[in-house]
């Protein structure tokens, strides 16, 4: 059915409960009020004249609204389309061209980037202000039909890491199933789970581990505009927070929070990284803190949870991003889609019912990924006997020097245990002699001599994985989501030699 029908359905069954909380004004919304309003918005977004697979997109920092417009547009039947707020006007506009959107709803703070992106195109969406008042419940629209299930409920942009986002078209379907396999992983989710919604909500990982699983379970989710480290753990511990996923830059950032030992999170069940490789150090400092903390894979393209590592299983394979999740089916094949041996690099491929149903308007892609009924993931892994899987890194990445494959992500993960290192990125770049050369461009804290980092690596690993060259920067590159934007440093540091 329609995600339309989530509130709908706690709404009746626990109409006092607190679905949403807003953290700046500590205002805290019951079902039943977010129900209303939901149906409020509805009702305008159907005056306005949306209906059933119309584009509705959404531009603002996270905010209560933001879910409740999300909700609304899947009860007129059209398809959410998020859009990342930290682009720039042309990147907006080609977000909202590609995905035809016929309707940008836009926040006060977004309004100047939302009308500058529209200025650039043809057909100019209708602008609505997504922080207006829905005001009190007028005629309710009737509820969508039931059999929705398989229409898109969101196209959601991919982090553009590796190069132009696609929109993956994701159905209501994805999101019921992907809710269900968090509800029965690890600890599980439900009416008395608290998180906090702190990545940003135009990316999945946000909107399909935070927000959406616990509003399914009847939860309650607490909404913050920004990420500030120090008060991200205040919140927590005065909201009562019981599970929590974070992106790895963010968990980073909290583990230099001065403080973080002296910190108690009675109501804490579990705490989880993904969307990008975490540092085995980052899991250690949480571990060492007596948090329990893990990690998991998951991509926009399934919407997104995939993996996932048990919290018992922690200790026995930190590193891994587990198994899959009740409702997928994953492995690890070769160049022609035969299964590898364990212990063998392939690349993961999934099936199920949380597998996107393609790219908008890319068939081709789309094609390239779906082969033999399996999604094609772009990322190489292993696999050990008893089916956990450890990322070695993105095809995309992967360097290949003197004909040896060399993961960036296994030296970056030794470069962040040398004490000086504060961010790290390993790249391949071309060279005459070996084709090409491992790069790492670090972020130091203090001075340290380039030679002892490889020779740091050196004691650690291969010879031929550790760096040939280091390049200090101030900043590393990276996207909204934190994720490391190696294609910029590719092209900073081609050519220039050691
Ligand atoms: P684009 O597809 O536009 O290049 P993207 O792949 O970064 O961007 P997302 O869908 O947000 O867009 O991210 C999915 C990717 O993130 C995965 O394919 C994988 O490379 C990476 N990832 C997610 N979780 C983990 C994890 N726990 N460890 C390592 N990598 C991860
Ligand atoms: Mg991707």
């Amino acid at each position: 059915e329609s995600i339309g029908a989530w509130v709908a359905r706690r709404a009746q069954r626990s109409p006092r409960a607190v679905a949403l909380v807003d953290a700046t004004t500590g205002t805290r919304t019951t079902y039943a009020e977010l129900d209303d309003r939901v149906a409020a918005r509805a009702a305008d977004l159907a005056a306005l004249g949306v209906g059933p697979r119309d584009r509705v997109a959404l531009l603002g920092e996270n905010s209560c609204a933001y879910l409740e417009w999300l909700f609304a547009v899947a009860r007129t039947g059209a398809i959410a389309v998020p859009v990342n707020m930290r682009l720039a006007p042309a990147e907006v506009a080609f977000v909202l061209a590609d995905a035809g959107a016929t309707l940008l709803v836009r926040s006060t703070a977004f309004e100047g980037l939302g009308d500058a992106a529209v200025a650039e195109l043809d057909a100019a969406p209708t602008l609505v202000d997504l922080g207006t008042d829905p005001g009190p419940t007028r005629r309710r629209e009737p509820e969508p039909a039931a059999d929705r299930g398989g229409e898109p409920c969101v196209i959601m942009y991919t982090s553009g890491t590796t190069g132009r986002p696609k929109g993956a078209v994701l159905t209501h379907d994805n999101m019921l199933w992907n809710a269900v396999n968090l509800c029965t992983a690890g600890p599980g989710i439900a009416s008395t789970d608290v998180t906090i919604a702190a990545a940003p909500l135009f990316h999945i990982g946000a909107l399909g581990l935070s927000a959406l699983p616990l509003l399914y379970a009847g939860g309650t989710v607490v909404v913050v505009p920004s990420f500030d480290p120090a008060g991200f753990l205040d919140l927590m511990a005065r909201e009562g927070v019981t599970t929590q996923f974070l992106v790895p830059a963010m968990w980073a950032a909290l583990t230099r929070v001065p403080d973080l030992d002296d910190r108690r999170f009675p109501s804490l069940r579990w705490a989880i990284s993904g969307g990008a490789p975490c540092p085995v150090v980052v899991i250690e400092r949480f571990l060492a803190a007596g948090w329990t903390f893990t990690e998991g894979f998951g991509m926009t393209e399934l919407s997104p949870a995939a993996l996932f590592l048990e919290a018992e299983d922690v200790l026995t394979h930190a590193g891994s991003v587990g198994r899959p999740f009740l409702h997928v089916d994953a492995r690890l094949v070769g160049p022609d889609d035969e299964l590898v041996e364990p212990g063998e690099v392939g690349e993961l491929v999934l099936r199920g019912p949380t597998v996107f149903a393609g790219y908008w308007n890319r068939p081709e892609e789309t094609a390239e990924s779906m082969r033999g009924g399996w999604f094609h993931s772009g990322d190489l892994g292993t696999a050990d006997d008893d089916g956990f899987v450890t990322l070695v890194d993105r095809k995309k990445d992967m360097i290949i020097t003197g004909g040896e494959n060399v993961y960036p992500v296994e030296v970056e993960q030794v470069l962040h245990r040398h004490p000086a290192v504060t961010d790290v990125a390993v790249i391949g770049v071309g060279d005459p002699r070996w084709g090409e050369a491992v790069v790492a461009v670090v972020v130091a804290s203090e001075g340290v001599d380039p030679d002892e980092l490889v020779a740091f690596a050196r004691e650690r690993i291969a010879h031929f994985k550790a760096p040939r060259r280091v390049e200090f920067v101030a900043e590393l590159p990276r996207n909204a989501t934190g994720k490391l934007l190696k294609r910029v440093l590719r092209e900073q540091f081609a050519g220039s030699s050691a």
